[in-house]
């Protein structure tokens, strides 16, 4: 249920009321806007007296919300979320461009990728340190070393690092960690979702390779119930029939996650396409369709790369992507 307060009413009123709802055993989630204050009530509303509330003096109107997921939802917060990390700004008409490899390799490698592409105009940069892989003899990642070497990478640029985690036991080892993200085949692991819901650190969160919308915003719903608002939400393509690419990339998704949700929406056309050539088209279109942001595999030699060799874009592919998705956002901005 939501409550909309009247424009301007006093903050003891507002008190007053707050404290009278926790009271019904109910959360309340507060969300104070330019225009409008949103109450948003979270727990069994079921007995609560709709037309009671309606009619408080400071009371504007009152809602239902029918989704199950109320912290993401963009009823009960109507502005968008922006995320922060240092610098970089997310969402709400902040573009961010994450790049970098798929694995961290050495520290020669991580350290020229990210300045390469931070010359391009990156201004975060990615790289897996553990990484979920289909078969157990596949590379497994630098692991521990991994983020190590991102971390020298960022003090070498500058640029704040984003890397996967896929277990709660290696949280610890994520503290310095500027966003930590949750791949597809994590995305309904909801004790590791609670886990992170207990820290004040922006998760980037990946959209499951067969799951819903809906399932990925109650997966964000796990993260937010905890405290953590700090919720980056990532469409990277979808299982479907077609096999000419590794997955389909579902960019309806966006512009529907943005009426549905205020969190910041990213796009992935790396893991969604597995085809380099696919990857620049497909960047654009998310920049086309309102996405806050792409995240793309950039490798200095994506022959020899340890892992999704085929869909890394070199950096000076890169840098001329990179140039095409600001002039794409210029035309959408204008
Ligand atoms: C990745 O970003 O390297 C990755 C494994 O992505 P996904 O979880 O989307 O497959
Ligand atoms: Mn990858």
């Amino acid at each position: 249920m939501i409550v909309i307060l009247k424009h301007g009413v006093k903050e003891e009123k507002k008190e007053q009321l707050i404290n009278w709802l926790k009271t019904l055993h109910l959360g309340v989630h507060i969300s104070d806007g330019s225009f409008q204050t949103v109450l948003g009530l979270i727990g069994d509303t079921s007995h609560v007296d709709i037309d009671l509330i309606a009619s408080l003096e400071i009371v504007d109107s009152v809602k239902r919300v029918s989704e199950p997921f109320k912290c993401c939802n963009r009823k009960f917060h109507p502005e968008d979320t922006i995320v922060e990390v240092g610098d970089v700004k997310i969402g709400s008409g902040n573009f961010c461009m994450i790049a970098g490899p798929c694995s961290v390799e050495s520290e020669e490698q991580i350290v020229s990728i990210a300045k390469s592409v931070k010359e391009a105009g990156a201004n975060i940069l990615r790289g897996g340190a553990f990484k979920p892989r289909t078969s157990p003899y596949d590379f497994q990642g630098m692991q521990a070393d991994g983020i190590e070497l991102l971390k020298i990478a960022r003090q070498e640029t500058g640029l704040p690092i984003v890397t996967e985690i896929m277990g709660i036991k290696h949280l610890s080892l994520f503290e310095d960690v500027d966003i930590i993200q949750v791949g597809a085949r994590n995305m309904q692991n909801f004790d590791l979702l609670k886990e992170l819901g207990r820290l004040r650190k922006p998760i980037l969160l990946k959209r499951g390779l067969a799951n819903t919308l809906k399932e990925l915003l109650m997966s964000a719903e796990y993260i937010m119930a905890g405290g953590n608002e700090q919720v980056i939400l990532c469409e990277r393509g979808i299982r479907t029939f077609d096999d000419y690419t590794r997955n389909t990339l579902d960019l309806a998704a966006v512009p529907m996650l943005r009426e549905l949700t205020h969190l910041p929406i990213i796009v992935d056309p790396s893991h969604a396409t597995g085809i380099a050539r696919l990857v620049p088209p497909m960047a654009l279109s998310g920049a086309a369709c309102g996405a806050d942001g792409l995240i793309i595999e950039v490798h200095n030699d994506p022959m020899h790369a340890l892992c999704d060799g085929a869909q890394s874009l070199r950096p000076e592919e890169y840098a001329v992507l990179a140039h095409k998705v600001r002039q794409i956002r210029e035309v959408i901005n204008a």
